[in-house]
């Protein structure tokens, strides 16, 4: 049997509870494992490793999976070094935003399903280009993709 945080870590540490139930977690193995701390409850049916990304476990807190700039970086595209802590979130077309503190998302909509984790290249790229007010950081990402 699989416990949770193997499940997680394919996940890129985050995970719905209805996906790790499918792998054979109950919900009382989640529960212990939560009391444990070997993982944490993000919300209500969401589940994460305590070591992964903060981006993405607050994008998953917010409703969605991570998007921009940060999940360019993190699928390994190449971005000019300016650096900031904004999280930008992926909602699908019409994802529900849940509430967390302290919440500074920027949110976007834009067709698909979501889910959790980290929004594939494309679908970052298209977000970043509508984001970044700066051509030559957006072309720089664009080439590296
Ligand atoms: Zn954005
Ligand atoms: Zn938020």
């Amino acid at each position: 049997m699989f416990l949770p945080t193997d499940i997680l870590r394919r996940f890129d540490g985050v995970a719905r509870g209805t996906l790790l139930q499918r792998f054979g977690c109950s919900r009382k193995t989640l529960s212990v494992a939560v009391h444990a701390g070997t993982i944490e409850r993000v919300r209500a049916g969401v589940f994460a490793l305590p070591s992964a990304n903060r981006r993405i476990v607050t994008a998953a807190a917010h409703g969605g999976s991570l998007s921009c700039a940060a999940a360019l970086r993190l699928h390994g595209v190449w971005m000019l070094p300016e650096e900031n802590d904004e999280i930008h979130v992926w909602m699908g077309s019409a994802g529900r935003r849940h509430d967390h503190e302290p919440c500074e998302c920027k949110t976007h909509y834009s067709p698909g399903m979501a889910g959790i984790g980290v929004a594939p290249v494309a679908v970052a790229l298209v977000h970043f280009y509508r984001c970044s007010n700066d051509d030559e950081a957006f072309f720089a990402a664009y080439e590296s993709a």
